[in-house]
């Protein structure tokens, strides 16, 4: 029967629908986005971080990820499908298994093998581009996926914002060179912009430190909201946006410096004791890793000091600031001086937040990034302190704040809070280069493919739909999302009228191709509109005591407008 079907596929009317509507908001749920998805019956927690998605919040999801590969196809992407379990010899030959730390969910096998549920999947992407991909003539390639990611996160919270098991877009491009590479992060940035469009967010592109993964060039999508746990940087005067751990490191002026240190993150586990270590930790000759970086710094740079174990060697220290040093005689001077405890201190080159750079005379410049790992030759990168871990200690360091100038046009800096939906990144050679993925060029000689990937948190990105888009009552689902296009509602369904009306209207809705839930549930009139306007379907059509006569009330749920229309006329309304 034709009411069976609509372009979604198979469904149920509401009498018959999984919908365990909550009256109570979770106890665990602080925000409105999480108390909204769990009392409309979207979503159910099942653990800590964990949730199932019901038929409501299912569908959505479903209308996301459409979107998404909808665009990622367009863009040149090709879906693949990679195992959530990996081998820890593959996180090996990165030096993630060590390097990535305790959010990695990891687990052996009943012959004592080593796995991870994977997080994110460039080392499974970059092996099967080393076997699959020879020549250049198979250059430029793009595969995605749409899968379940693990990640043990410290504070998971705000439903499935911050989730253990969520489900992201991941994409990942291989070029032979560097314009390739550009092209393609270029294709995947403008298809970013039409999905999250699409779905109906208010959201920005920023500016984002490539952090964790490694590699140059990196920008965030970031949905903008209240809640958001990231902060950004923007200015009204120009089209300046940046996350703010990048925007400290460029208003420090310290943007070449970076890129130098991004080359640096490479190598996961340096055990930088010595000028040496340091020279080659940033893969150039010692006499010059100095200059190079105090040139770069603009005078500013040179030591920053991270949390983690590493031996403060004073002398080193000195010899490697040259003659624009602070005096360092001890780990007690250290202390005093950079007003960091002693025994977290540890010359690395570095960027972050909570990172302190000594600059030749004063301690002032914090950036962001890196942090010890309270292991001995392990760092953990893209950090941010308070959000990851408990930092007071660093509490009274300045960061960049509201009102200072803008670094592109000298404008003023303003603050807003973003929920990061999706991120881009240009890895380079990073892990093609660790696990040897080459291509042989047209001159037959091997070089490594050069790679971007690119994510987006698709469940993320339902919750920031729902946390934009909400009122008091309930949600408000931006259209292209919604789960459904059209409610209607039987006021009285032991009406015959009503229920004639109703059933036909549900035809004629089907028919047009409008994805309508029926609610035909004998239930007070109060309580289906309360369950209505929590659902949040984008129009409701109320069929009540005029049913008689042929009248039904059309409303939207956004507005709130009222119309009041025949019923052979409500399709063509609708269209
Ligand atoms: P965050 O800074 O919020 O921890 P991330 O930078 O660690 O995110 P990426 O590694 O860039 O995340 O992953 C790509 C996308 O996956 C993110 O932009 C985000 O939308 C989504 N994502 C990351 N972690 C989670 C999570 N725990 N729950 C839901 N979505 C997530
Ligand atoms: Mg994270
Ligand atoms: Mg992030
Ligand atoms: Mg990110």
């Amino acid at each position: 029967m034709l009411s069976e079907w609509i372009e979604g596929g198979f469904f149920v009317r509401q009498s018959s629908l999984f919908l365990p509507t909550l009256r109570e908001v979770p106890s665990e749920a602080e925000i409105a986005s999480h108390q909204l998805m769990a009392r409309a019956g979207f979503i159910r927690q099942l653990v800590s971080g964990v949730y199932s998605y019901l038929p409501l919040g299912h569908r959505v999801l479903r209308k996301v990820k459409q979107i998404t590969r909808e665009e990622m196809d367009a863009a040149g992407g090709q879906e693949i499908s990679m195992p959530a379990i990996q081998p820890s010899e593959l996180w090996r030959e990165t030096g993630r298994w060590e390097a990535y730390g305790p959010e990695l969910m990891r687990l052996r096998d009943r012959h004592d093998r080593e796995f991870v549920l994977g997080p994110t999947h460039e080392e499974v992407v970059t092996s099967l581009a080393r076997d699959g991909i020879r020549s250049y003539k198979r250059l430029p390639m793009n595969l995605y996926q749409i899968q379940t990611k693990y990640r043990d996160e410290v504070r998971p919270r705000f439903g499935v914002i911050r989730a253990r098991e969520f489900i992201m877009k991941d994409a990942y491009s291989f070029d032979l060179d560097q314009e390739g590479l550009d092209r393609s992060y270029e294709a995947m940035y403008n298809a970013y912009q039409r999905i999250f469009t699409r779905c109906g967010l208010d959201f920005r592109a920023v500016e984002a430190d490539a952090g964790a993964i490694g590699g140059k060039g990196s920008h965030e999508f970031m949905a903008l909201s209240e809640i958001g746990e990231d902060t950004i940087a923007y200015c009204e005067s120009c089209n300046y946006a940046a996350n703010i751990e990048k925007a400290e490191v460029v208003y420090r002026g310290q943007a070449p410096a970076t890129e130098e240190v991004a080359k640096a993150e490479k190598i996961h586990t340096p055990a930088i004791r010595t000028i040496d270590q340091l020279a080659e930790f940033l893969d150039v000759p010692a006499t010059q890793t100095i200059k190079s970086l105090l040139f770069k710094a603009d005078d500013q740079f040179v030591l920053t000091l991270v949390r983690g174990d590493h031996e403060l060697n004073d002398i080193k220290l000195k010899n490697m600031l040259d003659a624009n040093v602070v005096e360092l005689a001890s780990e007690q001077d250290v202390e005093e001086t950079l007003g960091v405890p002693t025994g977290f201190v540890g010359p690395q080159v570095s960027q972050g937040r909570n990172v302190k750079v000594v600059a030749d005379v004063a301690v002032q410049h914090i950036v962001n990034g890196i942090v010890g790992a309270n292991e001995i030759d392990y760092h953990f990168k893209n950090v941010t302190p308070g959000k990851d871990f408990e930092v007071e200690q660093y509490a009274d360091l300045r960061d960049i704040e509201e009102g200072d100038p803008c670094p592109q046009c000298g404008g003023t800096i303003h603050f807003a809070r973003g929920i990061e939906v999706g991120h881009v990144f240009k890895l380079g050679t990073t892990y093609s280069e660790q696990m040897k993925a080459t291509f042989l060029d047209e001159q037959g000689k091997a070089k490594p493919m050069i790679m971007g990937c690119y994510g987006i948190g698709i469940s993320r990105t339902v919750a920031a739909a729902v946390e934009q888009n909400h009122d008091e009552h309930g949600i408000i689902w931006p259209v292209a999302i919604a789960p459904f296009h059209v409610h209607i509602i039987a006021v009285n369904v032991k009406n015959a009228d009503q229920e004639q009306v109703a059933e036909s209207l549900y035809e004629q809705c089907l028919a047009a191709g409008f994805e309508t839930l029926l609610d035909d549930r004998s239930e007070r009139a109060g309580v289906k509109f309360n369950d209505a306007d929590l659902i949040g379907i984008p129009l409701r059509i109320t069929v009540g005591g005029k049913a008689k006569d042929g009248i039904v009330e059309c409303k939207l749920r956004k507005s709130g407008e009222v119309v009041e229309i025949a019923q052979d006329e409500v399709v063509s309304y609708i269209k």
